[in-house]
């Protein structure tokens, strides 16, 4: 099977602006960002989307949570951002690589469109 966009950016193959990275995630910023802070955060596993996820996967998923939390400290964000997953295409997912985005630094509306 071929390599996700994000598995590239992981093997260091393609370049990213990446803000943090530990043995089972990498940060890195978005490159169309919808905010002033726009931030990917990627498991190194590759599960395809939040859906495809299982039991085996719940450390991770919670480990994506944490490095939210850690990296929004490091970067003073105030305790102020939104965490979004797109699962789907017709939900907005474009790459197939399970992510979670990090947004802040405006107004983020409710509803989101
Ligand atoms: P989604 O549409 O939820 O799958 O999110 C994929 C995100 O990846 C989009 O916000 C894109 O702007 C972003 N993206 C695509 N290519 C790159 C890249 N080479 N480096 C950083 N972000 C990217």
């Amino acid at each position: 099977m071929s390599e996700t966009l994000f598995e590239k950016i992981i093997q260091k193959e393609i370049p990213a602006d990446i803000v943090y990275e530990d043995e089972l995630s990498i940060v890195i910023k978005d490159i169309h960002p919808q905010a002033p802070i726009h931030l990917l955060i990627i498991p190194k596993k590759v599960i395809p989307k939040l859906s495809d996820a299982s039991i085996e996967e719940q450390e991770i998923l919670g480990h994506l949570m944490l490095v939210a939390g850690k990296v929004a400290e490091q970067l003073n964000l105030d305790n102020t951002f939104r965490i979004i997953i797109n699962n789907g295409a017709k939900a907005g997912q474009s790459v197939f690589h399970l992510h979670l985005h990090l947004l802040s630094g405006r107004t983020l509306s409710w509803p989101p469109g």
